[in-house]
């Protein structure tokens, strides 16, 4: 699910602003030795602490089974613990409301609506497609050669358009 505004909590959040650069301790590079990561996120959860907005951070990632950076002061494995434990999905699962989810054989109602909007603008598209198609029009086939406007027969002419060699 993409949220289309961000929660009201955000405007709290005691990260706002906290990074500089390149460098995000929230969200180390993947690529980074596992000891740089954990001294980033070491500094991140420092902040996380005295966040006031910390619980609604955490309860956003795990609802929404973030897969990546810390959230609420909980790395993304912190976050697969306490999912396990409580009940959440698992960080980087597929999310309801998805027409990924649809295919791969859920029929809740968000997952039925996700693929029925998919399909809604599947067939619009082909529907476009197919007008624009009908509206280019058919050629005039001349019958007779005519010299002077250097048609011969057999030739395929669009109406609108001045036969070659037409004054
Ligand atoms: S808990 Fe941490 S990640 Fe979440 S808003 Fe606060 S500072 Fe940012
Ligand atoms: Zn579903």
């Amino acid at each position: 699910m993409s949220l289309q505004r961000p929660p009201s909590w955000t405007t709290q959040a005691a990260c706002l602003g906290a990074t500089s650069g390149d460098r995000d301790p929230w969200s180390p590079d993947d690529d980074a030795p596992r000891a740089v990561r954990e001294a980033e996120y070491a500094l991140a959860r420092g902040v996380c602490a005295g966040c006031p907005v910390r619980l609604s951070c955490a309860v956003e990632a795990l609802e929404h089974a973030i897969p990546d950076g810390m959230w609420g002061g909980l790395t993304p494995e912190d976050r697969r613990r306490v999912a396990l434990r409580h009940g959440f999905p698992l960080p980087g699962a597929a999310q309801h409301g998805t027409r990924s989810l649809y295919v791969a054989g859920c029929r809740c109602r968000d997952c039925r609506h996700a693929h029925a909007s998919y399909e809604r603008a599947r067939r619009a598209a082909v529907r476009e497609r197919a007008e624009a198609a009908a509206r280019v029009p058919a050629p005039v086939w001349i019958t007779a050669p005519d010299r002077l406007a250097g048609a011969h027969a057999g030739q395929g002419v669009l109406p609108g358009f001045d036969l070659p060699g037409a004054a």
